[in-house]
């Protein structure tokens, strides 16, 4: 090569030292001494150009870092990519993370080191602002579910409560202006449709109230040993009492009675009432309701099968929305409630739900629990053993 092109490449390579908007040095590896430094060194690190130029380069690495340095030093022919991290010190002592970039170069036989240093605090800020930005806009799309579903709430509880509020007012006034014309029988039949407009109102707040605390995320979750079968037992039996005994509610259960595993009953509870009551409510009477229990795995299994309308195909995606209910249940009570509440005590138990349906033949809820310390009572052993 000869000297005017050496000279072109050096200036060339000059250029680019100086232009870097890293801090840039170039030290003798066995001196440490600062032989290069470019302006953005100066302008981070506070030191001019000439006091560089007297300086150890170790003076810029925070005490705890020269040992570290001196060994990435002794090693010949190593590049570093950003791989390392080093604790800089500026000269009024302020100290800053960086990741350091170094090459090994030979000038005249000696060999030194071109080192750049990336300032980390700037893209920790960057990373720590992209997180913050990013949860805010969670928090945000959040609140925004909240206030929709806030609005729909009131929508139709309004609707929802107005009705039987008018059912209720026009009993009322038929009983009192009219009260000595009726038969004590009439009366007995007017009060009971009040009743059943009352119940259908206090269900419906139930159930909005708890639906608005699962998505305030305030459903508490308190496992304790719960017997399962028991449990069950006292499920069904409520939900037989509910249905005024027009289904048979079965229990089909794999597990030995006195199998016990830690769940929240009052979960469990809303979970199974929930369910066994649609079946029994979307069944024609007489159809059997069955709850199936077993044990997969480190899954408990709870299934409730019934023969009724089942849910149509168009219907099935939108489930879990609140209030939602299928065309073919307009004639039936119901709030479009009980499926969110159920949905959100399984994942409260970190479990799953799934379903299978077919119109005129049936549905199935299936309910997957993790068997959290599952317990099988003991096998009672036989005297003649
Ligand atoms: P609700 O029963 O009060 O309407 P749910 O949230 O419990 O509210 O259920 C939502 C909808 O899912 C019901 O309106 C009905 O269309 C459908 N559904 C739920 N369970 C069954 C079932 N066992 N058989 C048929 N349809 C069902």
């Amino acid at each position: 090569m000869g000297e005017a092109e050496l000279r072109a490449k050096e200036h060339h390579y000059r250029a680019l030292f100086e232009s870097s908007p890293l801090p840039s040095w170039l030290y003798d590896q066995e001196t440490f001494c600062i032989l290069d430094v470019n302006q953005a060194a100066s302008a981070q690190y506070g030191y001019s150009r000439e006091e560089f130029l007297q300086m150890d380069i170790r003076k810029l690495v925070a005490s705890n870092g020269v040992a570290h340095m001196e060994a990435l030093a002794a090693q010949t022919n190593i590049s570093v990519d950003g791989e390392v991290t080093s604790l800089h010190v500026k000269k009024d002592g302020t100290e800053f993370e960086v990741a350091i970039y170094c090459h090994q170069i030979n000038i005249d036989s000696r060999r030194a080191r071109l080192v750049f240093a990336r300032d980390m605090t700037i893209s920790k800020q960057l990373e720590q602002e992209r997180i913050y930005a990013s949860s805010l806009e969670t928090a945000l799309a959040k609140d925004r579910e909240i206030l929709d579903l806030k609005e729909r709430f009131l929508s139709v509880v309004s609707h929802e409560l107005r009705t039987p509020l008018a059912v209720i007012l026009s009993w009322v006034n038929i009983l009192s202006r009219y009260h000595e014309k009726l038969t004590p029988q009439m009366q007995l039949e007017k009060l009971n449709l009040i009743r059943s407009q009352v119940k259908r109102m206090t269900h419906l707040l139930e159930d909005v109230l708890a639906v608005s605390r699962g998505h305030a995320n305030r459903i508490e979750f308190q496992p304790t040993t719960a017997d399962i079968l028991a449990t069950c037992e006292e499920i069904a039996e409520y939900v037989r009492v509910a249905d005024q005994n027009q289904h048979p509610v079965n229990i089909d259960s794999m597990l030995p009675p006195g199998t016990s595993a830690q769940l929240d009953k009052r979960l469990i509870e809303h979970i199974l009432i929930n369910l066994l009551s649609n079946a029994t409510k979307y069944s024609p009477i007489g159809k059997p309701v069955t709850l199936s229990i077993h044990h997969e795995d480190d899954q408990l299994v709870f299934s409730v099968r019934d023969s009724g309308v089942g849910i149509p195909k168009e219907a099935q995606e939108r489930l879990f929305e609140p209030f939602f209910r299928a065309e073919n249940v307009a004639s039936i009570d119901g709030t479009g409630l009980g499926l969110v509440i159920v949905k959100q005590s399984v994942e409260k138990h970190g479990g799953t739900i799934d379903y299978k349906s077919r119109v005129g033949k049936g549905t199935t809820f299936t309910i997957r629990l993790p068997a959290k310390h599952i317990t099988y009572p003991a096998v009672a052993h036989s005297d003649a053993m």
